[in-house]
């Protein structure tokens, strides 16, 4: 008899979810144009200075997704995470 074992071995690599990302704002650099408020309402907004703030953090993965492209298009790179 003649028996074939195929043994899968999965080996969980990933590392654990990031639950929460507080992100950081340039006011030396901020311009006030308000897109990562339009972006991310929940974590910045624009205070009467024109500059942008930072309110909260992202706690779930859309947010952070999002957080990422306030980074990506902030057009002079205030922000950071
Ligand atoms: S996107 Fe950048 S420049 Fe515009 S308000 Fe936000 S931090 Fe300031």
């Amino acid at each position: 008899m003649n028996l074939l074992f195929d043994v899968k071995i999965i080996i969980r690599t990933t590392l654990p979810e990031v639950l929460y990302m507080t992100p950081r704002v340039d006011e030396t650099r901020c311009i006030g144009c308000g897109l990562c408020v339009q972006l991310c309402p929940d974590q910045f907004m624009v205070d009467p200075r024109q500059i942008a703030i930072v309110t909260g953090m992202a706690d779930s993965i859309e947010a952070i997704e999002r957080l990422e492209a306030a980074v990506d298009y902030c057009p002079v790179q205030a922000i950071s995470l």
